[in-house]
């Protein structure tokens, strides 16, 4: 269980509170908010803090401008949705250290909320002075010389160690928000204390993208259930033909040593049982459902047949925890949905009815799941991409750690 100061644990007012947010937000070419589920996710935390009389500075990264000024990666388009969401005005500085920053943060009363330009205007927000990873120090020392306390509530970048992360951790005393807490509180119960059994459901294209992930998880889980083109590397290392298949026939021995440490660690493997083959990788391609030793030279596997979702409905019955990670099969493409859309909607259905705790995220994990409707009917669903794979994967992810008693 991480054991981390939380934001309920300080008292905040009349003190200056930085508050790391992610509003790396999809806009459209004319800079409007296309999606604002990050500007919604960080209001708790803010209203938290107008509630407690603090004085909120707010700062997040926005694109890739690599350390230079560029008008379209400006946060000041984000004022005025986020003004509505809060239903007050937020006020703006047109950058995040130095003197506008300065005088407007010296304005703010007990209950106002500012929002600073772009960290990543700024090299030292990412880079060193000499090009390395990191941040450099000034940079995040500048910015810290805003707040008295620091808030991390971006999960989503909880896998970075940066200027606007642990640059400012290293000056001020930092707690987690309510986002992170809520992230950190349903990952810990899924991976840290599960309530077991606890299966994992992983797919998705490749197995050279997920290595890491597959080692921590069969040393952790009850049963491991791979789907998508990633099954057909593990299917082509037991000998089974896959045709025309995306595999990585050259992970073999990895697919092996994987299948190796389960044993070892009494984690059950399930694999594709049956499958569903085309000769095309469109929609509405012609298919068949043929078992795991019936594919043809010339057809691709593009999805996991009904047997196998059958399968892997009974291994949800048999767990009270399911961590979900990609899809099981090319769920783009319709008909090629059907693996993931069924066996999504199945998790769903024994959370509501039996208590099922069911977490996911990463990738096009939430797209695939709101694509089945089963989105609202998972336990939690990480809006983190690579944060929540890291996690998977057993690191520590240094925003974390930064918030650790
Ligand atoms: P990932 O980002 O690794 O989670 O992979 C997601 C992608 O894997 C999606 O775009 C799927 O279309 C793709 N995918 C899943 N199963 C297959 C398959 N059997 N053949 C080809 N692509 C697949």
């Amino acid at each position: 269980m991480v054991d981390f100061r939380r934001l309920e644990d300080v008292d905040v007012a009349n003190k200056r509170v930085l508050v790391r947010v992610d509003f790396n937000v999809p806009c459209d070419d004319e800079g409007n908010v296309t999606d604002n589920t990050r500007l919604a996710a960080a209001l708790p935390t803010i209203n938290y803090l107008r509630k407690h009389k603090a004085k909120i500075i707010l700062i997040s990264h926005f694109g890739r401008p690599g350390g230079q000024r560029e008008t379209s990666a400006s946060m000041m388009k984000l004022i005025k949705p986020l003004s509505g969401l809060l239903k007050t005005n937020v006020a703006f500085a047109p950058d995040c250290i130095g003197k506008t920053a300065d005088t407007a943060v010296a304005a703010l009363q007990a209950g106002d909320v500012l929002l600073l330009e772009n960290t990543r205007f700024h090299k030292g927000e990412t880079h060193t002075r000499t090009g390395g990873k990191g941040y450099a120090p000034e940079f995040a020392a500048a910015l810290a010389a805003h707040g008295e306390i620091f808030v991390h509530d971006a999960f989503s970048v909880a896998h970075r160690a940066q200027g606007s992360t642990s640059g400012i951790a290293a000056n001020l005393p930092a707690y987690a928000g309510l986002a992170m807490e809520r992230e950190l509180d349903h990952l810990s119960q899924a991976l840290d204390i599960p309530k077991r059994p606890v299966m994992g459901l992983v797919g998705g294209a490749k197995v050279s993208s997920k290595i890491d992930l597959l080692k921590n998880l069969v040393g952790r889980l009850d049963t491991l259930a791979i789907g998508g083109g990633m099954a057909n590397t593990f299917l082509a290392a037991l000998g089974h033909g896959v045709g025309a298949s995306l595999c990585e026939h050259d992970l073999r021995d990895t697919a092996l040593e994987i299948m190796d440490n389960a044993k070892k660690a009494n984690c059950e493997i399930l694999l594709p049982v049956d499958v569903v083959a085309a000769k095309e990788f469109k929609a509405g391609a012609q298919h068949r459902v043929c078992g795991q030793d019936d594919v043809r030279a010339n057809e691709m596997i593009l999805d996991a047949g009904p047997q196998t979702v059958n399968k892997l409905a009974d291994a949800i019955d048999a767990s009270k925890t399911l961590i979900w990670n990609g899809p099981l099969g090319a769920f783009e493409i319709v008909p090629f949905d059907t693996a993931t859309v069924e066996a999504a909607k199945y998790a769903a259905k024994r959370v509501r009815n039996n208590g099922l705790i069911a977490v996911a995220g990463g990738g096009d994990t939430v797209s695939a799941l709101k694509h089945a409707g089963a989105a609202d009917g998972f336990t939690f669903i990480s809006t983190a991409g690579g944060a929540f794979l890291e996690w998977m994967e057993g690191k520590a992810l240094p925003g974390v750690e930064i918030l650790k008693k």
